[in-house]
């Protein structure tokens, strides 16, 4: 009589886990958001621009690159005339933000 001890453990082999989806990735815009400068090239002025609602426009004093603001968005670029800027005001963005 033989009895057989039958130890076959079951392995599983899970497959590791892999990250799904792909990483978003960092807009040079966001120092804008991050540093309160201007991505292009690092100036921490600028004219104030038009509003509406809570974005905002505002145009590097120093390069005099054009943005859409609206943080914590992403900036973007945009390009509007200089006329509707206050060009003669040098304001960093936590001023324009405040006032
Ligand atoms: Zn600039």
């Amino acid at each position: 009589m033989t009895s057989n001890h039958d130890s076959t453990s079951a392995q599983q082999t899970e497959s590791p886990h892999e990250p799904g989806g792909l990483p978003v990735p960092p807009s040079p815009l966001d120092r804008l958001n991050d540093e309160c400068v201007c991505p292009d090239c690092g100036s921490a002025h600028f004219n104030r621009g038009p509003t509406a609602g809570l974005s905002l426009n505002v145009r590097c004093a120093g390069c005099g690159s054009k943005f859409w603001y609206s943080p914590p968005f992403t900036p973007a670029r945009i390009d509007n005339p200089d006329c509707v800027y206050q060009l003669g005001t040098r304001l960093t963005l936590e001023q324009i933000l405040t006032h």
